[in-house]
């Protein structure tokens, strides 16, 4: 195997998580790449205003992912933009293929996929995507302008993305299917003051309905009577939460039910040598200050594996200099 093949520590995914990984192994001196598809930052980009990471009161996604970014190049950190479609787990190297069928091998290799958004599963919404239907109000906002929206969840996502819109619609419709928000209190209670904000209780959206310029309304139905009823819109935006990137998860991983990995305290998964952070991993919150904080332990932890696998190694004698007695 050439030298260029091998890596110390191979980073599958460009989110916070994955830049902090990057970071960390670039300091600890590993031969270190990340691969990611798109734009490094992952998720982040698609928000409006993050107002939680310590140190910025309020500063644009977009913005913060590019810093990520730019902190972890500064190291001289390998940024692929390519997809990696397969991670064989492996005793003496652990091996990523590319679409092409090239295979690259690392000692250590940490998957950072995190979520993608989940689906309502119901008619037009697939149909009508990128013509009212959206999942990332930053992206599409700048098309409800003036308009009327219809959002749809009541976890964080939901409640952050009301407000963002409801600085550019003319009316948003945040639909809930209980009867209280999952958003933290402060999200709740910023929501619920902004008149710009209609929350429709114990509602559902079962059908979305499109004319020639794209969706003109969406049919609701009442949770507690089943009432059924039209409401007129331009647009559905829909937070529902988000199912993990687990596809390339090694058989054999151990899961929890919904599909997020289970690892030990430093983010290692059952097979030595793979650890497994931010959005996929489970875990109790799912927080960028929390995915970068599995970044620095993951990374730190396989600069620890790889040093001792090296170690012991350059300790092993070769075959021929071990006496046969
Ligand atoms: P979430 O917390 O899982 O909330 C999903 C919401 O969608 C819930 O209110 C849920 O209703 C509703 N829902 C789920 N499936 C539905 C369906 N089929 N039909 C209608 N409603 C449905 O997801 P999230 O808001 O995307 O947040 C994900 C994680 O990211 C959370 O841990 C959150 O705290 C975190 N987050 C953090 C920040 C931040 O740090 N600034 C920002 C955004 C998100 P029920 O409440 O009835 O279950």
């Amino acid at each position: 195997m050439s030298e260029s093949e091998l890596y110390d520590l191979i980073i599958i995914g460009g989110g916070p998580g994955g830049l902090t990984a990057g970071i960390y192994g670039m300091r600890a001196a590993l031969k270190t790449a990340i691969f990611e598809m798109a734009a490094p930052g992952g998720q982040v980009n698609n928000s409006d205003s993050v107002e939680n990471w310590p140190g910025d009161e309020h500063i644009g996604g977009a913005e913060l992912a590019m810093r990520f970014a730019q902190h972890a190049q500064s190291y001289g950190l390998e940024i692929r933009q390519e997809e990696i479609v397969a991670l064989e787990p492996g005793l003496e190297f652990h091996t990523v293929r590319l679409p092409d069928g090239k295979r690259l091998n690392a000692h250590a290799v940490i998957l950072a996929t995190g979520g993608s958004p989940r689906k309502l599963g119901i008619p037009g919404e697939d149909t009508y995507y990128g013509q009212g239907v959206s999942y990332c109000a930053v992206c599409d906002g700048f098309f409800f302008r003036d308009k009327t929206v219809v959002v749809v969840g009541g976890g964080d996502t939901a409640a952050e993305e009301s407000l963002y819109l409801a600085k550019l619609a003319k009316q948003v419709y945040l639909v809930h299917r209980r009867d209280e928000l999952r958003a933290g209190a402060l999200l709740q209670q910023r929501v619920k003051a902004e008149c710009d904000i209609e929350i429709l209780w114990n509602t559902i959206v079962t059908d979305i309905l499109a004319g020639p310029e794209g969706v003109r309304a969406v049919k609701l139905r009442d949770t507690q009577n089943g009432e059924a009823r039209e409401l007129n819109t331009d647009g559905v935006s829909i937070f529902i939460g988000f199912d993990p990137n687990n596809k390339l998860v090694p058989a054999g991983t151990r899961m929890n039910a919904d599909g997020y990995v289970v690892t030990d305290g430093t983010c290692q998964t059952n097979t030595p040598g793979i650890y497994v952070i931010g959005d996929l991993r489970e875990k109790y919150a799912r927080q960028i200050v929390l995915s970068a904080a599995d970044g620095c332990t993951a990374a730190l932890a396989a600069a620890h594996y790889v040093e001792s696998r090296k170690a012991k190694a350059s300790c092993e004698l070769p075959e021929h200099l071990v006496s046969a007695d």
